[in-house]
């Protein structure tokens, strides 16, 4: 078991009304790793998630995650925590943080059942996980948008997932919030033995924190280790980039006039 990866994709075509937004994407992410995937907007990034995911089947090429089609995993309920990009629809919804956690825990109680001790368990132990517990019974609205987050991630982590897929995590937040949020991920990976996907916009971050950096514009562009060189990021966002990534730092280029 240890040696199946933890995603795999062979030759993925997403297409939309006739437009591929993935096109041939074959990428194999091992167990245990921590997975940042960069690109322009509208390169793909959520629908590549959302595939991992089982949310939208490839009209092309084979998904599997830990060996399974990912709609398996999700039917069962388990192994998938999934932060989206937008994590409520409407933020002033009437729930405590306490009732979103325990949204996590809806895929392995079944429709229409209610939750039991253990899911309480598990969805208060997630909020002291992330340092929230005291926010418990507040209502989800009245949270600043880095302590939603932590809800969001706690709500993700009471799937007690193996995977932990988190779209565009940071949007919110603060530039040291953002620092915080992805040393706290990467050690939630190392305490949970879990593998993260991590989609951001901020290449810093990315290129601080996680140990594989995926590239993508439709195609695969790149996939590996920080750093990552100026051409491989040009070429996959199509336009000059404003950081580099040189050894742990990155940092600002200037550009000469061409
Ligand atoms: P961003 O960084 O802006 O969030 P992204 O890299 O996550 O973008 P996607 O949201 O995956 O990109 O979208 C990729 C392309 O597919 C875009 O051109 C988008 O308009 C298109 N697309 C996404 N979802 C659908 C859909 N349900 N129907 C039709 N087209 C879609």
């Amino acid at each position: 078991m240890t040696n199946v990866p933890a995603v795999q994709l062979d030759h993925v075509w997403v297409i939309y009304q006739q437009r591929p937004a993935l096109e041939d994407i074959t990428l194999t992410i091992p167990p245990g790793r921590y997975v940042g995937i960069i690109g322009p907007n509208g390169a793909g990034k959520s629908t590549l998630l959302k595939v991992i995911l089982g949310l939208i089947v490839p009209s092309r090429g084979e998904v599997r995650v830990f060996g399974e089609p990912p709609a398996r995993l999700r039917k069962s309920g388990q192994l998938l925590g999934y932060l989206p990009q937008k994590p409520l629809s409407e933020p002033r919804f009437p729930v405590t943080v306490l009732d979103v956690v325990l949204m996590g825990r809806f895929g392995r109680i079944g429709l229409g059942r209610r939750p039991g001790p253990r899911d309480r368990e598990v969805a208060l132990a997630q909020l002291e996980r992330l340092k929230i517990a005291h926010l418990a019974d507040r209502p989800i609205g009245a949270l600043s948008g880095g302590e939603q987050q932590r809800v969001f991630i706690a709500r993700a982590l009471a799937v007690e997932p193996r995977l932990l897929v988190m779209d565009e995590p940071t949007i919110s937040l603060d530039a040291c919030a953002q620092d915080d949020l992805f040393e706290m991920v990467f050690d939630l990976k190392r305490e949970l033995d879990l593998t993260v996907l991590v989609v951001s916009h901020d290449i810093g971050a990315v290129a601080r924190h996680v140990e594989e950096v995926v590239c993508l514009n439709r195609r695969l562009y790149v996939h590996e280790p920080p750093p990552i060189g100026r051409l491989a990021l040009e070429s996959t966002f199509g336009c000059s980039v404003e950081y580099l990534f040189h050894g742990e730092i990155p940092h600002r280029v200037v550009r000469r006039d061409e």
